[in-house]
C-alpha cells in the first residue's frame, strides 16, 4: 500500500504486507517516545512478515493491493471488502 504517498515497504526484511492499527494519542498524559501529538491518532503499520513496526504521526493510505478485493478503514483500520459502503467496525463511510 502506500501511505502519504509512497509505498510501504518494510526496511528490515523487505515485505510490503503491513497490518494498520490506531495509537490513541488524544488523552491526557498519552505520550510516545516523548512527543505529543495534539488531537491526531498516531498509526502504526505492523509487518507481517517481521513484525517491525512503522510509526506514522497521521497516515494517508491508498490500497494499491492488485486483488482490489479489501481496504484498510480510515478510522479504525480495519481491513473491510472494498464493496462494502462502510466500515462493518466503526460505521466509517468509504
Ligand atoms: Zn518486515
Ligand atoms: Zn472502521
Amino acid at each position: 500500500m502506500n501511505v502519504n504517498g509512497f509505498p510501504l515497504r518494510c526496511p528490515h526484511c523487505g515485505g510490503d504486507s503491513f497490518k494498520r492499527s490506531r495509537l490513541p494519542m488524544g488523552g491526557p498524559g498519552l505520550s510516545l517516545f516523548g512527543f505529543e501529538l495534539m488531537g491526531e491518532d498516531a498509526v502504526v503499520f505492523t509487518c507481517r512478515t517481521c513484525n517491525r513496526i512503522e510509526l506514522f504521526g497521521s497516515a494517508h493510505t491508498t490500497e494499491v493491493d492488485l486483488r482490489g478485493k479489501s481496504i484498510d478503514c480510515d478510522r479504525c483500520g480495519t481491513l473491510i471488502p472494498a464493496t462494502a459502503g462502510v466500515c462493518p467496525n466503526c460505521g466509517q463511510p468509504k
